[in-house]
């Protein structure tokens, strides 16, 4: 049977002017922020736990969990959206921001609810301005409307949405970093403890969702958290959006229930690997995740099995890469994306991203000799687990899983003087 998408996240997209407030209420926005403010913050948490919704910004971690940490009467408490999507790869949280943002904002204010927060503060990537634009012009609806501010919808609750954008550094994704962008310092990740929930913006309890996390609070306040679990499978419930890039016939973007898809189906979505060519290797869940094979193709996308298989599902990303492409030169862009995106924080990673850097374009030139593979090995080793903040272990996991996949391939650029791969495609052409 062909590969379908099962759009629940997305089922109003391409909806007459659903971009705009007019639009989005003719197919029923905002009635489940109506709902909401009608239940008490505990009863949205319980039907947010009943959905099991996990985050979708790369984590995965339980949504109503994180909302349980929060302290206890502590107040003001804040929200913080992060739409700082910048991981390589990953474009779903921009197609969310561009065809759907009052759901996201409706999302938002369910949240706040929930959280009892004040202020929720939406944090777009410095790159996405006119996503940025957009959000402007929803907020100032939303506020015209009354589903923003004092009364939000004729009720009790208050809540002021602010719009905030970022300067273009990767880091701002990490949450803590995220929280000192807004601030006005320099986005630099935070040590932990305390977290966010306990000391966050401004030093108070602060969640920090993704895009793609609230945009699905609408439709599990509508139907109910139960309804939304049983769209996908008991370890990994719901529906996810996953970005298809890469040696593909037809990238995007496609919503597919969790579980009950394959990266087969998600590339036949895509139309298949390109024509005339065969893949060679899958990197899921974005830039930072460990590279799988073909023999993987029928793997669910669950969140247990692809870790089981030595990846992750991560930020929601598919980049397929057919035989054409050289193991060497994809790690060595990624490393140089990692060393540029460095904030320079800890040693371990702004020294080893550096090092890294330099000896994958000594390698990828055929500059190398096999010592410095070990060398690039030991590098790697000496990062994972020393470095603050996860960006650190990420800038080692794709390299160090192409060079155990594709130990041939990495050992005949060593001394090579050129790119053998690039230079076997430029003869046989
Ligand atoms: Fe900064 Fe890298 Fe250290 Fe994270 S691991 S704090 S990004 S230097």
């Amino acid at each position: 049977m062909a590969a379908e998408e099962l759009r629940i996240l997305t089922r109003h997209l391409g909806a007459p002017g659903v971009t705009g407030l007019p639009g989005y209420e003719a197919v029923g926005g905002y009635r489940s922020l109506r709902r909401a403010l009608g239940m008490t913050p505990e009863a949205i948490t319980a039907e947010v736990k009943a959905s099991g919704l996990r985050g979708r910004g790369g984590a995965a971690f339980p949504t109503a969990t994180k909302w349980g940490f929060l302290p206890q009467d502590v107040f003001p408490r804040y929200l913080c959206v992060n739409a700082d999507e910048s991981e390589p790869g990953c474009f779903k949280d921009r197609v969310l921001l561009e065809e759907l943002p009052h759901q996201l904002l409706e999302g938002t204010l369910i949240a706040a609810v929930a959280l009892q927060a004040s202020h929720a503060f939406l944090y777009v990537r410095g790159e996405y301005r006119a996503p940025r634009e957009l959000l402007d012009r929803c907020v100032a609806e939303a506020y015209r409307a009354g589903y923003a501010g004092q009364g939000v919808a004729g009720s009790r609750f208050g809540c002021e949405l602010v719009v905030h954008g970022g300067a273009g550094a990767y880091i701002c994704g990490e949450e803590t970093a995220l929280l000192d962008s807004l601030e006005g310092l320099r986005g630099q990740p935070r040590l932990k403890p305390p977290f966010p929930a306990v000391r966050g913006l401004y030093g108070q309890p602060t969640v920090v969702n993704n895009v793609e996390t609230l945009s699905n609070l609408p439709y599990i306040i509508e139907h109910g958290g139960a309804a939304y679990a049983a769209l996908g499978t008991e370890a990994s419930p719901g529906t996810r959006l996953f970005c298809v890039s890469g040696h593909v016939e037809r990238p995007g973007t496609f919503e597919v229930p969790m579980g009950h898809t394959t990266f087969r189906d998600l590339i036949a979505l895509a139309g298949g690997v390109r024509t005339g060519h065969v893949l060679k290797a899958m990197q899921p869940g974005g830039g930072s995740m460990q590279v799988l094979g073909p023999e993987h193709l029928d793997l669910a996308l669950d969140f247990k099995a692809v870790a089981d298989a030595g990846s992750s599902l991560g930020a929601g990303a598919l980049v397929v890469m057919d035989e054409t492409t050289c193991m060497v030169d994809v790690s060595m862009r990624l490393v140089d994306f990692y060393h540029h995106e460095s904030c320079g924080k800890c040693v371990p990673c702004r020294e080893g991203t550096y090092f890294e850097s330099r000896l994958m374009h000594r390698l990828e030139a055929g500059l190398a000799s096999a010592d410095e593979l070990l060398t690039l090995a030991d590098i790697c080793e000496h990062m994972e687990g020393r470095c603050f903040c996860p960006l650190g272990d990420t800038a080692t996991w794709f390299v160090m899983s192409a060079y155990r996949r594709f130990a041939d391939e990495f050992r005949a650029h060593c001394g090579a003087g050129c790119c053998p791969v690039r230079a076997a495609a430029e003869a046989a052409a």
